[in-house]
């Protein structure tokens, strides 16, 4: 790093396409380290984001990336818990108000505080500069919200644990998904095919409800017991009052309905992604069996390193593609597309 210039890249624009830039980062603050980014992942996030389609606009240019992975390059002198040469991960925020009482449970991501969680790109920081993400060389975060990374983790396929491998191991661990326990993953994209690993390593039967039987051999080999093709109208009857809980990775409208028909008494179903449109349930499927309806959002900086360790012994990772920065563009689309196996992380040593 020269002059605190590092190598980037960013959409300059809503829906322009990204393209290398340089950018400042801060200089190493008494708690901050320094890494020295090696992978970033590419999440949906990111495309949302980078294209202005959240409706919130943007701080732009862009920088996305939040599934971070790499080495720590230096320490500020009030650092304790890292020393250069450390594997290290930065998930989806990199600081939050450490006062409310979300906060002080360890669940930063529902910061109710003034500052609120900051998320690691497009988000104002508590010394008013935007952040910017993981689609570069280097980044300087607070020693609180960097998470370390199990030895026996590969850092290319690590990095995408710190979004899609929390999004989907914090509600499996909430709704205690383990032996004797149903659980299905519907959709298996970046988020589905880590919801099948984990719930499979914690040992919960798994089933995947997927729109075909496209992916159905990946799907057994990652770890499902059982995969179905939810085009078919009958796996509704078939598989009625089945799961303790539900995990919806898609984003796209879904009739809600017929997936809560699909819960146990009791059972839950929860929602992940976060689609444009309201979504709509019938009260009588969540009433006359108990059912719930839930969302859940990544997870905090306790349970993401809890995630980490879990992974490391079990020897889980994420299915990644490996990509050079100038295919980033390119892999926005084939994303798009759903025509990635499971996710995009791009070599930041390409950038
Ligand atoms: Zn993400
Ligand atoms: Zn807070």
């Amino acid at each position: 790093m020269t002059h605190n210039t590092v190598a980037a890249y960013a959409a300059p624009a809503p829906k322009a396409p990204l393209e290398r830039t340089e950018i400042p980062r801060r200089e190493l603050g008494a708690h901050d380290i320094l890494i020295d980014i090696k992978f970033a992942g590419i999440c949906h996030s990111d495309i949302h984001t980078a294209r202005a389609e959240w409706g919130e606009g943007g701080h732009f240019p862009i920088v996305p990336g939040h599934e971070i992975a790499g080495v720590v390059a230096e320490v500020g002198p009030g650092v304790t818990r890292y020393a250069p040469g450390d594997r290290v991960g930065v998930g989806c925020f990199v600081d939050s108000c450490r006062e409310c009482d979300n906060c002080r449970a360890g669940l930063q991501q529902y910061c109710t505080g003034e500052l609120g969680m900051v998320g690691t790109y497009n988000a104002t920081g508590r010394d008013g500069q935007v952040t910017q993400g993981g689609y570069s060389t280097h980044i300087v975060v607070d020693e609180n919200y960097a998470l370390r990374v199990p030895d026996g983790i590969p850092l290319d396929a690590a990095a995408p644990l710190l979004c899609a491998g929390i999004t989907l191991y914090s509600p499996l661990a909430h709704w205690q998904a383990g032996p004797g326990k149903k659980v299905a993953v519907v959709g298996l994209g970046g988020l589905g095919h880590m919801g099948v690993k984990l719930a499979h390593a914690m040992g919960a039967e798994v089933t995947v409800l997927s729109q075909s039987l496209r992916k159905k051999d990946d799907g057994l080999r990652l770890g499902a017991d059982h995969y179905h093709a939810t085009s078919d109208p009958a796996i509704f009857e078939e598989l009625a009052g089945t799961f303790d809980l539900i995990l919806n990775t898609v984003s796209a409208d879904l009739d809600l309905d017929a997936y809560l028909g699909l819960l146990r008494t009791g059972g839950t179903l929860v929602q992940l992604g976060a689609p444009e449109n309201p979504l709509s349930v019938s009260p009588f499927a969540l009433i006359a069996a108990r059912k719930s309806f839930a969302g859940s959002m990544i997870g905090g900086i306790r349970e993401t390193q809890e995630m980490l360790d879990f992974c490391g012994e079990h020897g889980i990772a994420s299915e990644i593609e490996l990509i050079r920065a100038d295919q980033i563009n390119e892999a926005y689309e084939r994303v798009l597309a759903s025509d990635v196996r499971y996710r995009f992380v791009i070599d930041t040593a390409t950038i």
